[in-house]
């Protein structure tokens, strides 16, 4: 028996990971039936990013009256930029019975762990730190200065692992997306038991 709130799945880890890469290959998997909570945040869209799909893209002043009002669950500035989750949808979703999913860096996974104690943490691991910098790098979408930015957030990041739930790691696409499908049915089978 499935029990009536959904789960709260946040998968996070340091940039260039692929985090986002792991995530669009989970939702293929319909049979999961994740909903994806869009953030909000202040960074420009990349080419091809859709307002509303990838994220809700904001100002400074839109992103801090949201704060104000406490329309998010968890927030983190990140490289210069807001990233946040809005709190109504992922309130009205799990209470519907559904699955939440949330792809978020580690400081706002944290905070979610304080929120949400009950929430499932996945932890995805990069296999080294120079495989990483050759992932940041190889997407060309950042300049030198955001790179090593995003690489020293990246070592800070690896030393809060101990906090989650799960440590997948993400040495192929296919197998972090079996571990962490494993891991979503595994949760639903301890806690669904009437
Ligand atoms: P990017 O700019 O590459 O899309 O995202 C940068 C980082 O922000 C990634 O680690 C991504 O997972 C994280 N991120 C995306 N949305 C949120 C959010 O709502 N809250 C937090 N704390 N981090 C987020």
């Amino acid at each position: 028996m499935r029990s009536e709130r959904g789960l709260l799945i946040v998968l996070s880890g340091p940039s260039g990971v692929g985090k986002g890469t792991v995530r669009k290959a989970l939702f293929e998997q319909e049979d999961l039936a994740l909903q994806y909570s869009i953030s909000v945040t202040t960074r420009k869209p990349r080419e091809g990013e859709v307002d509303g799909v990838d994220y809700f893209f904001r100002t400074r002043e839109e992103f801090e009256d949201m704060i104000r009002s406490e329309k998010l669950l968890e927030w983190a500035e990140f490289v210069g930029n807001y990233y946040g989750t809005p709190v109504d949808y992922v309130e009205q979703t799990l209470q519907e019975g559904k699955d939440v999913f949330l792809e978020i860096e580690v400081q706002g996974a944290l905070q979610v762990k304080k929120a949400f104690p009950e929430g499932v943490f996945v932890f995805l691991a990069p296999p080294s730190l120079s495989e990483l910098k050759s992932r940041i790098v190889g997407r060309g979408t950042e300049t030198e200065e955001v790179i090593q930015n995003r690489l020293r957030m990246a070592k800070e990041e690896i030393d809060l692992m101990d906090a989650y739930d799960y440590v997948v790691e993400n040495d192929e696409i296919h197998l972090a997306c079996e571990r962490i499908t494993s891991i979503v049915t595994a949760e639903h089978c301890r806690r669904d038991r009437v």
